[in-house]
């Protein structure tokens, strides 16, 4: 055992040596070869493709399921069957009331999680710091693993759902910036518990970023509770509560602006290990993590850019969108011009004329100028 902490070990500063982009490249790899052997492994449960097969078939599926998946494991049943289809509808209810669809907001994913999941995220891990930018508005984030992993690092990505509408209109503010990190979101995990426990939540969320889980938890989360693992949840601190990161938000989006088809760009050692510094000095590092149970989605939140199809997208505190806004505008404007018409018609008819004094009438003139020059 000694001797092979010690290999783990050295792999670990190894790894530490490696700049930020091979970093995540040994997570993509690590991340490649699980995927490889998940599916090797046969005993994924497609619970949504096994509920629309006949009996036969069904006992079929789940004969090939169990001698896969070994003899330590309990035997699944088509009565089990039942239970986490049973499990999956109410998951699909739940987000559907919290108005969760295709997308969440970070401070739903903190209030939604497992206690247990926040304490570890507490205590185990200290840094998210973003290190990747890739096309449309995904941030991947480099998170310390815990000390007693044999990881050195994991990758939690992040689509910001709302990126699109800040990169198209509206002054680039603080706010804004902060409307699209705390917004609606998709995000993913490398570890193994966002991989066992919460992609395929995430997929029945239509949170989830990247590819979607279509196996689902029999053995680990049969129940589907819970949200995120401690990497994920330490970035959606991160994107709730640090002025840095706005600042860092702010920056992407006026770079985009610049250049709406950028590669995507990875940071450099020094300029990740600055911002993990500024992150880690914010006063709300030393705060416990609180959730608000009746705060799914913050109201505030609701009209920045909503994706809820049916709550228009719009400029925080405008209320518009973009398009809107000029469509209102010309509206109005087509309106003065109808208005102005109108006097003039008026100005025109003889008897109007007659009982209209010379200086009225120049008051008039006057007044429907300055309304046609839009002031
Ligand atoms: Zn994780």
């Amino acid at each position: 055992m000694a001797t092979r902490n010690k290999v783990v070990a050295e792999n670990k500063e190894a790894i530490a040596a490696l700049t930020v982009k091979q970093q995540l490249d040994v997570i993509a790899a690590r991340e490649k070869r699980a995927e490889q052997e998940r599916v090797e492994a046969g005993n994924i449960l497609a619970l949504g493709n096994a509920l629309g097969l006949k009996p036969t078939q069904v006992e079929e599926v789940l004969a090939k399921i169990n001698i896969a998946s070994g003899v330590m494991t309990e035997e699944l049943t088509r009565d089990d069957l039942q239970h986490l289809a049973k499990a999956m509808d109410e998951l699909q209810d739940k987000f559907k009331s919290m108005q969760v669809r295709g997308g969440i907001h970070p401070r739903t994913v903190i209030n939604k999680s497992r206690k247990v999941d926040l304490l570890r995220c507490e205590t185990e891990i200290n840094t998210a710091v973003a290190a990747r930018r890739d096309k449309e508005g995904v941030v991947v984030f480099r998170v310390n693993a815990s000390a007693k992993s044999k990881q050195t690092h994991h990758a939690v990505s992040v689509q910001f759902l709302d990126f699109q509408a800040a990169i198209s209109g509206g002054r680039i503010s603080n706010k804004m910036a902060e409307a699209v990190a705390r917004g609606p979101i998709r995000f993913d995990c490398d570890c193994g518990r966002h991989r066992f426990w919460y992609r395929y939540v995430a997929t029945v969320g239509g949170f989830a970023q990247g590819k979607p889980e279509t196996g689902f938890p029999k053995i680990r989360n049969p129940k589907l509770g819970g949200i995120a693992c401690k990497h994920v949840l330490r970035v959606m601190l991160v994107l709730t509560k640090s002025p840095a990161f706005t600042a860092y938000m702010k920056q992407y989006i006026a770079q985009m602006r610049g250049n709406p088809t950028p590669k995507a760009k990875t940071m450099g050692k020094k300029q990740i290990e600055q911002l993990a510094e500024q992150i880690s000095q914010e006063a709300w590092n030393k705060k416990r993590i609180r959730q608000h149970a009746n705060a799914a989605v913050p109201a505030d939140m609701t009209d920045a850019f909503s994706s809820n199809r049916r709550k228009a997208k719009s400029i925080a505190g405008v209320g518009m969108t973009p398009s809107e806004i000029a469509k209102a505008k010309a509206q109005a404007k087509a309106a003065n011009m109808e208005a102005i018409r109108e006097i003039n018609r008026q100005l025109n008819n003889p008897e109007i004329q007659q009982n209209t004094t010379p200086e009225v009438f120049a008051q008039i003139q006057k007044l429907l100028e300055g309304a046609k020059r839009g002031s």
